[in-house]
């Protein structure tokens, strides 16, 4: 009885590697799978059924015999299935187009101060950086920022520990003085970069912001030089139509000082409940003014012979205004919805 299953066994074997040798397709290796393996049908269980008819004295060997077959039938199966996935994966394909990567892109500070960049370099400027530890002097006095004077207070500082004469810059007009103690006028510079003061954060407040400073020291340079200059980058960044506003300011280092607003780019003052000009018409955006004599004198450029201008402004402050980001805390989220938008 048992060498009579034994040769059917081997005849079966036989058989099958005979028929999975030509599969051609996924629906015939299906169809060899139920041959053999079916549960009702199968020829395993047509075999196993038999043992029933073996002597009790053969049955273990049978049995054994059988589910040899069996597994083998099903490991010679899944290596076939294994071939045929891989051989239709799709990394196999070289003629497939390429993935796509994901694209970075600028953040919106670097992209703004890019652009405000480009602007004035085609006006003739050169880009001047300097450091972000500062000595108290640049920072300060040369500025016209006498010790005690109290226009430092609107600047609180973060000193060096142990250093009383190092600190983090709180504007970027320290390379005013740095640029003009190196280079003798003509110079026409913008110094963008960061700059530091001890606020808490808010809305509108980050204890770390940026800046992009701006210098033009020359023989009979006036005010009106530095309205044509505003002039010709506010139109340029913001639009052709916009009007500026100078208003009275104040700052040390330059006089006469202005404050400068441009007209909301969005509504021209038109509408009373637009969100970026919020119904006023009107955007502050920088700080200007005629460089101090003072200034001048304390990086020994003569204000005799020599007068300039200069101007600042936050570039959060500008992405605020243009792109009506309502919170500069969301600049620094790193939350890529929102600064997947731009740049
Ligand atoms: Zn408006």
């Amino acid at each position: 009885m048992t060498d009579e299953l034994k040769k059917e066994i081997e005849g079966a074997r036989r058989s099958f590697l005979h028929d999975l040798e030509h599969v051609q397709s996924p629906e015939q290796l299906a169809a060899l799978r139920e041959r053999f393996l079916s549960r009702r049908k199968g020829q395993v269980s047509l075999f196993l059924a038999r043992l029933r008819e073996c002597p009790p004295a053969e049955k273990p060997v049978a049995g054994q015999e059988i589910n040899r077959f069996k597994e083998f039938v099903e490991e010679a199966l899944a290596g076939a299935e294994a071939a045929r996935i891989s051989a239709s994966a799709p990394w196999s394909d070289p003629s497939l187009p390429a993935s796509e990567l994901p694209v970075g892109r600028l953040h919106l500070i670097a992209d703004i101060q890019r652009r405000i960049e480009d602007i004035f370099q085609q006006l003739g400027y050169e880009i001047a950086t300097g450091p972000e530890v500062e000595r108290d002097e640049y920072n300060f006095t040369l500025l016209n920022f006498p010790e005690h004077h109290p226009a430092r207070d609107e600047q609180d500082t973060f000193f060096l520990e142990g250093h009383d004469d190092l600190l983090l810059r709180t504007h970027t007009s320290p390379m005013q003085v740095r640029y003009m103690l190196a280079h003798p006028p003509p110079l026409k510079i913008v110094s963008p970069g960061k700059a530091f003061r001890k606020d808490d954060p808010d809305a509108t407040h980050s204890p770390c912001f940026h800046q992009v400073e701006g210098l033009l020291v020359d023989r009979g340079i006036h005010f009106s030089h530095l309205k044509g200059t505003l002039e010709a980058f506010c139109r340029s960044f913001y639009g052709p139509d916009v009007v500026l506003r100078f208003r009275p300011g104040y700052f040390p280092f330059t006089e006469p000082s202005a404050e400068v607003d441009i007209s909301c780019f969005l509504c021209a003052g038109k509408n009373s409940d637009c969100r970026v000009c919020k119904g006023t018409g009107w955007l502050e955006i920088l700080g200007s003014g005629m460089v101090h004599p003072q200034v001048l004198r304390n990086c020994r450029i003569d204000p005799e012979e020599y007068s300039g201008f200069a101007f600042g402004m936050g570039i959060e402050r500008v992405a605020m205004v243009k792109y009506g980001v309502p919170d500069l805390r969301l600049l620094y989220d790193n939350d890529l919805r929102l600064l997947g938008q731009f740049g």
